[in-house]
């Protein structure tokens, strides 16, 4: 008998020959700026634990706790039964944190973008969406009925011009990243505000590289750019900066309360355990605490943007704690890479299709854990690479 699946070895061979196939490896130690990774020490500038939190025993203490009062699993989703005291306690902190009226939880932050487009623009209206945004973002304009117009990375012309043609649609959903997770560049926030309000447009935005790291409490860009109250749907996530696990919105009531009415995968999939609440709650009275994790972390990444162009890396408009060296092409990439990796130092070489051909680059992700030893190591082994 044919067996059905039988495309599928062919299609990872020829994903082989190309050079493209992944595989998945165990990270054997705890998180932190070391790690052990194919049983080798290495000093971890992949993660996005930006603020050296998910190994943090204050958030597994937390964790613990939760587990010990409400037990491990949830049950199930939210509206059902599955929404216990920690993950009440979560949202009210959470709203409290990015200063708005109400926040909702997700079990990731893919699944908030997904959702949160998904519900906000519907057959006759229209998304637009920067080409660089996230893969959850672009997977949350396929699942929405409304039309889609892409526009180029952070081209505010083009945008207007698109603007300028959506008037018959219903309703305009303006999409973006704040802090672009690859290239480390940031939105231009304060004109996408003005054209959403110039364009009668919905502003949305994902902050999950920004949330904890930019913003005088840490709240992320639009704190940064005080736009707080002129973006309408802020998603971030608590997997990155905050060190544990899910995503979130924030905005107003009546928003929050769509969300709940009609957000899929808020509505159809079970809630997260309270270990993990218990965990972030401890993380946003850090990150509320302790404000010297970002400025540090973000002093630390502008020292080595400067080293890194001074030795004449192009590094693009990365203004943040992702720092990306862009090579090229993909033989450079992760020949770069597996040379960084012999030198003791874990740094990802991005390719298709995390980024478009020809525009390969070695992600660099900076944690405040970073010391500025680990720091002087890697700009050692750049200029070495360099010559
Ligand atoms: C990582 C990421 C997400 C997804 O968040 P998870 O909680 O990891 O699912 C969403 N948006 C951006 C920009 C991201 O980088």
């Amino acid at each position: 008998m044919p067996d059905p699946l039988a495309w599928i070895p062919e299609q990872l061979e020829l994903l082989e020959s190309l050079e493209r196939r992944r595989t998945i490896h165990i990270r054997s130690t705890q998180q932190g700026p070391n790690v052990a990774w194919k049983d080798r020490e290495q000093i971890n500038f992949s993660s996005n634990d930006y603020l050296n939190l998910a190994a943090d025993p204050r958030l597994q203490a937390a964790a613990c706790a939760a587990i010990e009062r409400e037990g491990w699993g949830s049950g199930a989703s939210p509206l059902i039964t599955g929404r216990g005291q920690s993950q009440a306690d979560l949202e009210t902190a959470l709203a409290q944190f990015e200063g708005t009226a109400a926040a909702l939880t997700f079990a990731s932050g893919f699944a908030a973008n997904a959702g949160v487009i998904d519900a906000l623009a519907d057959r006759g209206d229209v998304i637009l969406s920067d080409s660089k945004n996230h893969a959850s973002i672009i997977d949350g304009t396929r699942l929405s009925k409304a039309t889609v117009r892409v526009y180029p990375h952070r081209h505010l012309d083009y945008l207007e011009n698109l603007l300028k043609q959506c008037g018959t649609f219903r309703r305009r959903l303006i999409v973006t990243d704040t802090l672009f997770s690859m290239d480390g560049d940031l939105a231009p926030l304060p004109e996408l505000a003005n054209l959403a309000e110039a364009y009668d447009a919905m502003l949305m935005v994902d902050e999950a590289h920004a949330t904890g790291v930019f913003g005088a409490n840490g709240r992320g860009l639009c704190e940064h750019f005080g736009l707080e109250d002129r973006v309408a749907v802020r998603v971030g996530t608590f997997s990155k900066a905050l060190g544990g696990h899910g995503g979130f919105v924030v905005g107003s009531q009546p928003l929050i309360e769509w969300l709940v009415n009609r957000c899929r995968p808020y509505i159809f999939s079970t809630a997260p355990p309270a270990a993990n609440a218990g965990a972030m709650l401890a993380a946003l009275r850090i990150v509320h605490d302790e404000p010297q994790r970002r400025t540090d972390l973000l002093a630390k990444a502008t020292w080595l943007r400067t080293q890194l162009r001074e030795i004449g890396w192009s590094l693009g408009d990365s203004e943040s704690q992702i720092i990306p060296v862009i090579v090229g092409t993909e033989n450079l990439a992760m020949s770069l890479s597996a040379k960084l990796y012999e030198m003791g130092m874990l740094v990802p070489g991005i390719r298709p299709p995390s980024v478009p051909d020809g525009e390969c680059l070695l992600r660099i992700s900076l944690s405040c854990g970073h010391t500025q030893q680990h720091l002087d190591t890697l700009v050692a082994a750049l200029t070495e690479l360099r010559l």
